[in-house]
């Protein structure tokens, strides 16, 4: 397990380390969202972010992994757990939610089941990765009503982390973005005729070893509207397995890690640094 006090202390450590580590805003119940920065702000910057999707846990120990060791010239901000809430249903269960309305809620939302190891979604039942600005509830999975993934909020942007997201991406402009998801080992690049940057996407495609695919009939993440509105390379990287089960994929991450260990420094590379 990796679980908050194991984050925290990552958190600690990049600090000691001399990373900057701040809080981008707060997720819906009311948690900061810390993001870490290492490198120079004066050049150029790339922003990666993981555990959008709950069940997805295992890309905080990835990415912060990714942090304490790069030292490169590029400046990096690390959103490492996105939906924090969801992360922490996923792995506790309601025990994580104190109000007694919200676990009515979201007991019925998950059919009755306390388990939900299997969640995607934040603490209100909206998957923050359809949320996004990009053709906004056009995706073949998508659904209009609370659901453990693929519920695309109200309206876009409707959540407070998604808000705090954008507000970090549009301060900092990053000049690529790398989005970290489970499970398949693949990179889904592009959005709608949008291919910014095919030759930089070979490229991470060739350091990892994971194969590179147009995304398909998938709206409303991240990483499309990161390209829709700057359009330079955004990237979701899919780590992990198949065959092994989410809250497997822990004891899987060193081998996860060496296939990424160059990802920062490469796309340092792609943008000119
Ligand atoms: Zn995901």
């Amino acid at each position: 397990m990796y679980d908050l006090t194991s984050f925290q202390e990552d958190l600690r450590q990049l600090y000691q380390d001399g990373a900057q580590v701040f809080d981008i805003g707060y997720t819906y119940l009311g948690r900061p969202i810390p993001c870490v920065f290492k490198g120079n702000p004066d050049g150029a910057q790339i922003l990666i972010h993981a555990s959008i999707h709950a069940r997805e846990w295992v890309t905080t120990p990835l990415v912060l992994q990714m942090m304490k060791n790069y030292d490169g010239a590029c400046g990096v901000w690390c959103v490492p757990m996105v939906n924090i809430d969801g992360v922490l249903l996923c792995q506790q269960g309601l025990s994580s939610i104190s109000q007694s309305g919200l676990k009515e809620f979201l007991l019925d939302v998950n059919g009755n089941s306390t388990d939900f190891s299997l969640w995607k979604a934040n603490a209100r039942a909206v998957d923050l990765n359809v949320n996004y600005n990009a053709l906004w509830g056009k995706g073949a999975q998508n659904v209009t009503y609370p659901a453990p993934a693929n519920y695309i909020g109200q309206f876009p942007f409707s959540e407070p982390e998604n808000v705090a997201l954008r507000a970090l991406t549009e301060r900092v402009k990053p000049a690529v973005t790398l989005s970290y998801h489970a499970r398949g080992n693949v990179i889904y690049k592009a959005f709608s005729c949008l291919d910014p940057n095919p030759d930089g996407a070979q490229l991470i495609s060739n350091v990892t070893d994971y194969p590179l695919f147009d995304t398909y009939d998938s709206t409303g993440g991240y990483k499309d509207w990161y390209i829709a509105t700057f359009q330079q390379l955004g990237l979701t990287i899919e780590v992990g397995d198949n065959d092994v089960p989410y809250d497997k994929l822990i004891d899987t991450l060193p081998a996860i890690y060496e296939r990424n260990k160059n990802v920062l420094s490469t796309a340092c590379k792609i943008i000119g640094e």
